[in-house]
């Protein structure tokens, strides 16, 4: 249970598509039901391989899942989240195998063991793919919400056929080559195998008159506009998931989903930690030593905050509710850290003072720290 797919197909998390391919070939092989009739367990674990196999082999679908870890991205397949398919019912078992064996497998065996209809595969409903979006936005957009708008080509349903690909008036008419079975016999050595039938691809069925529009494939690519809301406080890398914005689904399947990928630019003043942000303010040594008040940039607006007299280089002051707002839970704190200016250049009445400051300073006490340090390493 526990078991994630890159161990289940014996490979490393660095494995390339090609390794990927080979180890699935190779555990395909050795749990293939045909060579383990009656045998559930093999059953099972075939089951697995060809999950694995299903996502790690698409690059997008193995990044999502690379990102979230095992639990959560199978949740989420479970519960119609990120990189959810329809499971079996939805993944076409045999598009896998004859992407990976050539043809060989389509035979009736995996129809069967998935409850597929008769090798038929190709005629069930789809789910259209998933599609990821990558948005750039600044980081002001992203504290406060912004609209945006965006162009994505996707393939669509052709309205002209209706997806079927037929030309209006005309309909799908019995496949010749294999007198609507779906499926051809022929020979391999010492075996007689049955293959997805080639000239209509396992429907059984072949488009009489092609829709002039899509050439009989049913689908379109359209350049599509989609305005949605970026909410307030999105982080860097989080997803917008826009549901059955994806690609369109085969045969009445369901739309895939369109994921936005937020890319928020980085802060000339603020760093954000989780909800909290940060800014370094300077301050002059006087008002550090006697207080005062400083104006400081918020995602608000200019806010005045006052220094305590004493204030040490660094520390950190808080200011309640003035970071990044969220949905759920207010905003978070602003912290702003203090950095202590020391003048370089002074007038000779400036020095004077000081130097008067420092004659009444002696043996006051005022410097405990510095007191402490030069007794306890000089022994003072
Ligand atoms: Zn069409
Ligand atoms: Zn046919």
């Amino acid at each position: 249970m526990s078991e994630d797919y890159y161990s289940i197909l014996e490979v490393p998390r660095t494995a390339t598509q090609d390794e990927i391919k080979k180890a699935f070939r190779k555990q395909a092989m050795k749990y293939h039901p045909d060579r383990n009739p009656g045998n559930k367990e093999a059953e099972e674990k075939f089951k697995q391989v060809a999950a694995a196999y299903e996502v790690l082999s698409d690059e997008k679908k193995r990044q999502m899942y690379d990102q979230l870890g095992h639990e959560a991205y199978t949740q989420g397949h479970a519960g119609g989240g990120p990189g959810a398919g329809d499971g079996f019912a939805g993944m076409d078992l045999n598009d896998i195998l004859n992407q990976v064996f050539g043809g060989g497998f389509g035979g009736g065996g995996f129809e069967s063991f998935f409850g597929g209809g008769g090798g038929r595969s190709s005629n069930r409903p789809r789910k259209g793919n998933d599609l990821l979006y990558q948005l750039q936005i600044s980081f002001e957009e992203s504290m406060f919400g912004v609209e945006r708008e965006i162009e994505i080509p996707r393939k669509e349903s052709c309205a002209r056929c209706g997806g079927t690909g037929c030309e209006p008036g005309s309909s799908k008419k019995q496949c010749p080559r294999c007198h609507g079975r779906g499926q051809v016999s022929i020979s391999q050595g010492f075996f007689n195998m049955v293959q997805t039938c080639p000239q209509c691809q396992g429907t059984g069925e072949i488009i009489d008159k092609p829709c002039s529009d899509c050439r009989g494939t049913g689908e379109i690519q359209r350049r599509k506009k989609l305005k949605f809301r970026i909410p307030a406080g999105i982080d860097d890398g989080q997803r917008i998931r826009l549901a059955g914005e994806g690609e369109a689904g085969r045969r009445g399947g369901p739309s895939g989903d369109l994921y936005v990928e937020v890319h928020v630019g980085e802060s000339e003043l603020f760093e954000r930690d989780g909800n909290d942000l940060y800014c370094k303010i300077p301050i002059p040594f006087t008002t550090a030593v006697l207080g005062g008040t400083v104006d400081v940039p918020t995602i608000s607006g200019k806010k005045e905050l006052t220094i305590p007299a004493g204030t040490q280089h660094g520390t950190r002051l808080r200011m309640k509710g003035m970071g990044v707002p969220t949905q759920s839970r207010g905003r978070g704190d602003l912290y702003v850290v203090i950095a202590i200016e020391i003048p370089t250049k002074l007038t000779s009445t400036q020095k004077d003072l000081l130097q008067q400051f420092e004659k009444a300073s002696e043996d006051t006490g005022i410097y405990p720290k510095v007191k402490a340090f030069i007794k306890r390493h000089f022994g003072g």
